[in-house]
């Protein structure tokens, strides 16, 4: 399958999240989508992220998701954790490609794999 055809897939997968996350009563902002591969490097030097980063090929999204209040959940109280997981559940459900950066402590990545690379 070719990388286009991945960011197509992607870019479906992404929309029935956001759709599903509204359904849900979740309040969700898309943050970072497409990164450079100088970013994505220096994130990697200052160890905040890796150098062959799906993010560079368009194939990983990082959501900010909020309370009704606007408190912006940053994965220190347990129902953060759970918000983004529960969104998780449905994403991996979405694609056999599709992972989630809360397996690894990245509450906020949706991605698909390429390469070996989630
Ligand atoms: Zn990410």
């Amino acid at each position: 399958m070719s990388l286009r055809e991945k960011r197509i897939r992607f870019t479906r997968n992404l929309g029935r999240l956001l759709l599903y996350a509204e359904l849900a009563g979740i309040c969700v902002a898309v943050d970072e989508v497409k990164r450079s591969k100088a970013q994505a490097q220096a994130n990697a030097a200052a160890g905040v992220g890796i150098k062959d980063s799906l993010h560079v090929l368009g194939l990983a999204v990082d959501l900010d998701l909020y309370e009704s209040n606007g408190r912006w959940m940053d994965g220190k109280l347990p129902i953060d954790r759970d918000t983004y997981k529960k969104l998780a559940d449905y994403w991996l459900t979405l694609d056999p490609d599709n992972a989630w950066g809360g397996s690894w402590g990245d509450l906020r990545h949706y991605s698909l794999s390429h390469g070996g690379v989630r």
